[in-house]
Parts: C-alpha cells; structure tokens; sequence
C-alpha cells in the first residue's frame, strides 16, 4: 500500500515561526492546480503494480483550494491510479476557510478527514503566532466540522512564549470538549529565517525554556491518554481506530509520492525532493519534466531513519529487523548504544522491540541520535 501526498503551496499569510513553503499570492493559484494533475500523470508509472490506499492534501493551506479544484486533483488521482475501496482522504484546513458552506461542501466531497489548524484558542497566542484565525473562528468552525466529519484531527502548539501550564491545559480541554478523535500537538520551534527567529534575537520575544516545554508535554501526554487516546508519535494522539494512516505509513517507511513544489518522495530505496518555487516548479512540468533532486539512501541512512521514526512511535525499533535488514553489526551496535538508556528506564525492551517508556518519549530525538551509526563499512 502506497500514498499520494499534494503540497498546496499557498497561504493567506506568513505565521511568524513557519519556514514551509508557501506563497501568499494566489495569482498562479489555477496554473498550479493544473500544474499538480500533470505531475500526477507524469509519474503514473511510479506506483505500477500498487495500490494507493491514503491521499493527503498538506501545505500550505489546502483549504485555499475550492472544491471543485480538490475535485479536480482527487480524478486524476484516480485516472491514473489503483486507489482502494475506501481510502483515507485527509484535507489540511485552517479555521478561516472553513465556513458553513465549505464544510458542507466539502462533507458531500470525497474528504473523509479533515486536519484543522487549530494551533491555540486563545487570542493572544494566535496574535503571537499571526496565525489568520481568531479565537472565535477556531471553536466555530470546530462545532461546525464535527456536525458533519467524524474523522477530525486538530494541530495545538505547546511550549509557546508566555504560555502558563495553565492556559495549556484550557487549550488541551477546550479540544477534548470537542470530542476529536485525533490531535497533533507540536513545540514551537524557532526555526531559522523566521519572523520568530527575528523577534527572539531583537529580544522582543522569550522562547519557552526546555524544562516548561517538557512540562507541557507531560501534562499533553497524562491528559489525552485518560481521555482514551494513544500517544502512537511523539506529536500525535489517537484514539483507536483514528491514527492517521498517511502518516502511520511514512513512519513505516512506505512508500509515498509527493506531488507539488518542495514536496518529498520515497520509493523504499531512494528521497526525492521537488524544487520549492512555485513558478519554477510551473515552468518545468509544462516542459513534462519534474524538477526533483533524488538521493540514493545507503545502508547506514536506513538504519538511522528507522531508528529515529521508530524511537518516536510506539512500534518501536525491532531488533531482529535490525539484524536481518542491515546486519549483525547494526544490532551490536544498537544494544551497546542502547545501553545506558535502558538503565535510565527511558528506552525498554518488549519482546524483541526496543521502545521509549513514557518519561523517555519526550526525549526520543536526543536518544536516537545516540544511537545512530556514522557509515559503518
Ligand atoms: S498556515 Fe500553515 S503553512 Fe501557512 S504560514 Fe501558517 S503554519 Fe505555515
């Protein structure tokens, strides 16, 4: 089983701590969308003998799109494609686009999942962030989603500057209150080239330290597994029956296409990444050529991969995996480096899986890198 993911390079505006690619002018809007239905032609053949059981429209802000456009896109999927019976469509949308009439729309639509981009119900939080939603809008069009979308996964951001234990915990329960069987849940990050970043080095803005942003996270992780959801990714709750099945199967290292400017691919042996322009990207796949950068992914990158998507989820990393997909060598390696952390009670071993215990969870990025190998020969 295969997935289709479709970047949709537009947003309304610049969130102050996001470096995806996107572009505030909807001017190249149509030629994109027919730009994207071309790159899924072009490269029909890449998916010859699989099925495609998960299409995932991420950006960007997909909700840019009008359905008819969505429509559009979702046909030529199926033109050219072995899609199953009853795939998972999953549409991203942000609190602004979502209006009576376009989740209506987009309930009588194929979209069977919809990923809102919540991030905070408080005011002063999305001011913060300048996100194009207010407070009002995200618990409006959440009531309105849920009348009509059972499958609905909504994005929180932790460990925000000023961001008390206590406004966290409103925020974790204003979600639950909604009854959303999924949220992704994510620490804001200063990323590079950011207005954020910019605000941190002028000292307008205070990053949350470590030690509160981990306490969020404690309190994310106790809060949503009493009310029946499963921790199943660091960033991701569940409840069962609702872990989003396009992401499950890039942690499972499935293989994926990625259509769209600066999205990624993986055929199970190599990463391919679209150019992030969205002219240039026009330009090349009117010409039928699609502007990607490939690399070949060598034993030692597999391994790493694995063990950092599995030290984040709760599959975990399995040892005989490890041995007969890489070698001997590598489950040595694993077990000796594991070590110190399975005395620390952060990483244990069930079976013959080796997984992160609750305490260890949070810090299943430092560990992995512990526990990566620089090209063994
Ligand atoms: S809406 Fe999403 S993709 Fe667009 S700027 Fe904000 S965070 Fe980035």
């Amino acid at each position: 089983m295969s997935g289709i993911y479709i970047h949709i390079p537009f947003c309304k505006q610049a969130c102050h701590y996001c470096d995806f690619h996107f572009s505030t002018s909807m001017v190249k809007k149509e030629a994109m969308v027919k730009a994207l239905c071309k790159e899924l032609e072009l490269r029909k053949n890449e998916f010859k003998g699989e099925q495609v059981a998960t299409i995932y429209f991420g950006g960007g802000t997909p909700s840019v799109l009008e359905t008819e456009e969505i429509a559009r896109l979702i046909n030529t999927v199926r033109e050219h494609y072995d899609v199953v019976d009853n795939p998972e469509i999953t549409l991203e949308a942000n609190p602004d686009n979502l209006s009576e009439e376009k989740i209506l729309q987009l309930a009588a639509s194929p979209i069977n999942r919809l990923s809102i981009g919540i991030q905070s119900f408080f005011e002063e939080d999305l001011k913060l962030m300048n996100r194009a939603h207010n407070a009002l809008e995200a618990e409006k069009c959440l009531q309105l989603a849920s009348a009509h979308f059972d499958n609905i996964s909504i994005d929180l951001i932790y460990g925000m500057p000023n961001m008390t234990l206590e406004r966290w915990k409103q925020n974790i329960e204003k979600a639950l209150g909604f009854g959303i069987p999924h949220i992704s849940s994510y620490a804001l990050t200063v990323e590079p080239k950011t207005a954020l970043a910019k605000f941190v080095e002028d000292g307008f803005i205070i990053p949350a330290t470590d030690e509160e942003t981990q306490e969020h996270f404690n309190l994310l992780n106790e809060t949503l597994l009493a009310a029946g959801f499963d921790c199943y990714e660091i960033s991701n709750f569940g409840k069962p029956g609702y872990y989003s099945q396009n992401n499950s199967a890039y942690w499972q290292q499935k293989k994926y296409i990625g259509i769209g400017p600066s999205a990624h691919s993986f055929d199970g042996v190599q990463r391919g990444w679209n150019i992030n322009n969205n002219p240039k990207y026009i330009k090349s796949i009117e010409q039928d050529v699609v502007p990607m950068e490939v690399e070949v992914l060598s034993a030692t990158d597999k391994y790493n991969e694995y063990v950092m998507t599995g030290l984040r989820t709760i599959w975990g990393v399995s040892l005989s995996r490890i041995a007969t997909e890489f070698g001997s060598k590598y489950k040595e390696y694993i077990l000796m480096q594991a070590e110190k952390f399975l005395e620390e009670h952060l990483l244990f071993v069930d079976g013959e899986i080796l997984k992160t215990t609750k305490k260890g969870m949070f810090l299943a990025d430092g560990i992995a890198a512990d526990l990566f190998m620089v090209n063994l020969k």
